[in-house]
């Protein structure tokens, strides 16, 4: 391989051998689609009853089979976990970061045919599908830079007098529950798992259902690593899985990437005995702002892929574009140009772009938001599925532009799916006003080539991840140790975000040790 590097800065691979890679471990990984895959708990395989996943790119394509855990499952897996995790602490930092270093560098090796297998579990395109698994590796790396560079958190304190020894450590929480989401599955399992490992934590990992061989694929490259099993557990099913390691009073800290709905429940319900840990990375209702000043042909671009790219699954996804009146038919007129240039090429092959949306749920949902819209606004292009040809065998709709009235949810509500709403404003002002006006602030993105306007956007508008005037995803495309990526509001409980300096304390509680000496 010639060392060409994917990122989600990466717009196009001409890369031949890349390509040639990519094309041979998409047939390889297809060829093993099907497989039983059992429970981790400790050294365990455990089986059980299963569930099956499918294709979205293809529904005739079985995933896999994956073992439902029951209430037994996660009982015992707690017990596993909380045996290993007081080893795994004791271990010298240092020893730690060796392992997740390594466990990084074999998911980078594995970035081409573990990205195929993503590729094929949740409709992602060759470079979103190899970008993800590269991400995960530098969310890895990220963690392990970050304890080498606080020395493993240990600081010496002051002192009242010489005999008076004062250090101040951070230490594990214990046994640490990672539930990943539908449209990261391996960097939203990788990611939140290494922090809490680096840290010292042991983890059980419990990915979504859809996202189930990615959730194995990225414990592999850990086990393979040499974190010890135990230390590292997988738990797969559903809903009520992850329920159940929240409601379990074994463990001491969550991180929840998902759904507000479901992450705003974990909040109130996982602290009921005593105060614990939880992370919960949630939905998004992220906008573009386009202000007079801008270059529109740049604003055009970021936003097509924004909203478009991964079929506007992405939890950065641009759904709502503010425009400038006196720019704003013409920037309508282009968008819609790019929509429709979109060429209708399966995201398996080399050039495309077009991603299906998760499931016939999604589906569903399409059609009735397209249906509002054609009552009170306008569809100004795309709104259907499409039937025909190879997209057919899967669930793929056009990419979409509306114009709704100020009620509709189209302004409000996270749809998930590549449709996006455009409305002119009079003022950069009334277009960061009602930028804000929802109740999630995750990212968000600006066009101006004035500095006034973009000094007022960074200092006005709500949201953990703001970008101006970048074509490659005007409100996606985060990276670790690039961009710190999280969200404010119903976006994220943190206020820390991944991939950033701040990030891998939350893993952590800090004691104070005073040591008083004899003379
Ligand atoms: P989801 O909330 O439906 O499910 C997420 C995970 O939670 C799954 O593993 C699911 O099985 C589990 N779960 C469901 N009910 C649960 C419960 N009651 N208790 C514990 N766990 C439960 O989300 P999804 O559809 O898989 O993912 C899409 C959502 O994730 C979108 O809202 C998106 O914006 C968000 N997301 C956010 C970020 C971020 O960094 N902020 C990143 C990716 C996705």
């Amino acid at each position: 391989m010639t060392g060409f590097r994917v990122t989600y800065a990466t717009l196009s691979a001409d890369d031949d051998e890349l390509q040639a890679a990519y094309t041979a471990a998409s047939a390889e990984v297809a060829a093993g689609l099907g497989a039983l895959h059992p429970l981790w708990i400790g050294d365990e395989d455990r089986l059980g009853p299963t569930f099956s996943t499918h294709s979205p790119i293809d529904t005739d394509v079985t995933i896999g089979e994956f073992t439902i855990a029951d209430g037994d499952d996660v009982d015992d897996t707690i017990v596993c976990a909380r045996s290993a995790q007081p080893g795994w602490a004791a271990m010298p930092w240092q020893e730690r970061c060796e392992i997740l270093d390594r466990a990084a560098d074999l998911i980078s090796e594995r970035s081409i045919s573990d990205g195929a297998a993503l590729a094929w579990e949740n409709g992602k395109t060759r470079l979103e599908a190899i970008g993800e698994v590269e991400e995960t590796a530098d969310l890895i790396r990220y963690y392990t830079h970050a304890m080498r560079e606080h020395d493993g958190f240990d600081l010496p304190m002051e002192r009242f007098h010489d005999l008076e020894v004062t250090s101040d450590v951070l230490r594990p929480y214990g046994v640490w529950a990672v539930i990943g989401p539908f449209n990261y599955p391996n960097a939203l399992i990788g990611g939140p798992a290494g922090a809490a490992l680096v840290a010292g934590n042991a983890v059980i990992a419990k990915p979504s259902e859809v996202g189930s061989l990615s959730g194995h694929l990225v414990c592999r490259a850990f086990a393979d690593a040499g974190v010890p099993r135990g230390v590292l557990n997988i738990l797969t099913g559903g809903g009520e899985v992850g329920a159940a390691l929240v409601n379990h009073p074994g463990v001491d800290g969550v991180t929840f990437t998902g759904s507000s709905r479901v992450g705003m429940g974990i909040l109130s319900s996982f602290s009921l005995a005593h105060p614990k840990p939880a992370i919960c990375e949630m939905g998004g209702k992220n906008p573009v702002v386009v202000s007079a000043s801008a270059d529109l042909d740049l604003a055009v671009e970021g936003t097509a892929r924004s909203a478009f790219g991964f079929g506007g699954q992405k939890c950065s996804a641009a759904s709502r574009v503010f425009v400038d009146a006196s720019v704003a038919d013409e920037f309508v007129a282009k968008l819609v140009a790019r929509a429709e240039s979109i060429a209708r090429v399966s995201p398996l092959e080399p050039g495309g772009f077009l991603s299906p949306v998760v499931d016939a749920r999604a589906i569903e949902r399409f059609a009735d938001v397209v249906a509002d819209v054609e009552r009170d606004g306008e569809v100004l292009t795309g709104g259907r599925r499409i039937t025909d040809g190879q997209l057919g065998r899967g669930y793929f709709v056009e990419p979409t532009v509306v114009r709704a009235p100020d009620d509709s949810p189209v302004w409000t509500t996270e749809l998930f799916l590549p449709l996006v709403a455009v409305r002119p404003v009079e003022s950069l002002d009334e277009a960061i006003d009602r930028a804000n006006a929802v109740p999630y602030g995750l990212t968000a993105g600006l066009f101006a080539e004035d500095d006034a306007d973009v000094d007022l956007f960074f200092d006005r508008i709500e949201a953990g991840v703001v970008y101006v005037n970048r074509s490659a995803g005007a409100t996606t495309g985060a990276w670790p140790g690039v961009q710190p990526f999280g969200g404010w509001k119903r976006s994220g409980t943190a206020g820390k975000l991944g991939g950033g300096p701040y990030y891998l304390q939350q893993y952590l509680r800090e004691q104070s040790r005073t040591h008083v000496r004899r003379a």
